[in-house]
């Protein structure tokens, strides 16, 4: 065939995403995924049962409307637009595509969520990469720097992916007052529920002052339903409406409307969960620490190990410990944290090499 259909000449560009392996079975040894920042635990109590509650309902189309899940929503985010999608991933993409023209420019740090450039070359827009500090924060100065009079977007992640770093309050404050006010932030929480920070972003203090802003939540973290791809959006109605042109007809199921209402209804337990997620990191890092390893703060549910040189080794040495973890060439590893006995083994892996920082 001489000729063909043909995309977009950018499409070919766009990098592929790369998922988290899965870990090869071992014969005698419990082998952990530790590549995806999954949730080690089961799901939340009353999500399965939620779920096989809406099952026979999965002839008919999901109700859009997701009532009972912006009920509860809105309980927590009073007086916001809200917007449910697949996952937050998807609503990083609506929301490029929305407020962004071919040419328009989108401002994030680098190395972030690899989501980011695809979805800013699939809204046909320009990624403007700022490299992190050397310690994996954001640079909100050179940031701000650059911004041009093309950009459209700038996206905030914090906890950033895969560094573990945050941005504070302050800081964060000090950037959006230096701000062109028609440059939307989008601001990625996915890891929020995992902070301890002293001086923590106060998302609702951050949308009273700032229209601009647009947080982004998801329930595939720390709320344990990472298979059900359910997330959402925050802020504005006039900021936040235009995206609902754009998302998938039909995009959250019935089953993942109550898995996430049944998520939100026990609270507790997904604290009390949290809770253990963090004391295990903190257990995690004095080991790591103790073993010579100077890695950055962590402030979501992974650890960052810095440095092109040790990826190699530490991926071998991961493979022999039966943990799967998640390389980023050329930037460094990161491992998400699982049981305590898939942590103890971070503990091992950073004995096993030479650290790098
Ligand atoms: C995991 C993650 C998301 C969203 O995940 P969904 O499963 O699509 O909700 C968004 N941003 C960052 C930085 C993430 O790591």
């Amino acid at each position: 065939m001489d000729t063909h259909p043909t995309p977009r000449p950018d499409v070919a560009a766009i990098p592929r995403y790369v998922p988290g392996r899965r870990p090869t079975p071992r014969p005698g040894l419990t082998t952990y995924k530790l590549s995806s920042n999954e949730n080690p635990y089961p799901p939340l109590p009353g999500v399965v049962e939620a779920v096989a509650e809406v099952a026979p309902r999965s002839t008919t189309y999901p109700d859009p409307t997701c009532p009972d899940l912006y009920a509860a929503l809105e309980r927590r985010h009073p007086g916001r637009a809200l917007l449910a999608g697949t996952g937050s991933v998807a609503l990083i993409f609506h929301t490029l595509q929305a407020y962004c023209r071919p040419g328009d420019e989108v401002v994030f740090a680098w190395r972030s969520f690899e989501a980011y450039p695809i979805a800013t070359a699939a809204a046909g827009a320009t990624a403007v990469e700022v490299p992190l500090t050397v310690d994996g924060r954001h640079d909100l100065d050179a940031m701000l720097a650059a911004v041009t009079d093309r950009t459209r977007v700038v996206m905030v992640c914090t906890p950033n992916n895969p560094t573990g770093a945050t941005v504070t309050q302050g800081e964060l404050v000090a950037f959006l007052r230096a701000l062109r006010d028609d440059v939307l932030v989008l601001l990625d929480e996915a890891y929020v529920e995992f902070v301890r920070d002293d001086d923590p972003v106060d998302a609702a203090a951050i949308l009273d002052e700032f229209e601009q802003v647009v947080v982004l939540r998801t329930f595939s973290k720390a709320y344990g339903l990472a298979g059900f791809r359910v997330g959402y959006a925050v802020g504005a109605a006039e900021v936040v409406d235009p995206v609902r042109a754009i998302v998938l007809p039909f995009g959250v199921t019935d089953a993942a409307q109550a898995a996430a209402r049944a998520a939100l209804a026990t609270e507790d337990v997904a604290q009390e969960r949290i809770a253990a997620l963090v004391a295990e990191r903190e257990r995690v890092l004095a080991g790591i620490h103790a073993a010579g390893w100077n890695v950055p703060a962590a402030q979501g549910n992974f650890i960052w190990f810095p440095g092109d040189a040790t990826i190699e080794p530490l991926m071998k040495a991961a493979e022999e410990l039966g943990i799967v973890v998640r390389p980023y060439p050329p930037d460094g590893v990161r491992v998400s944290l699982g049981v305590p006995e898939a942590n103890d083994r971070i503990i091992e892996l950073a004995r096993a090499v030479r650290p790098s920082c």
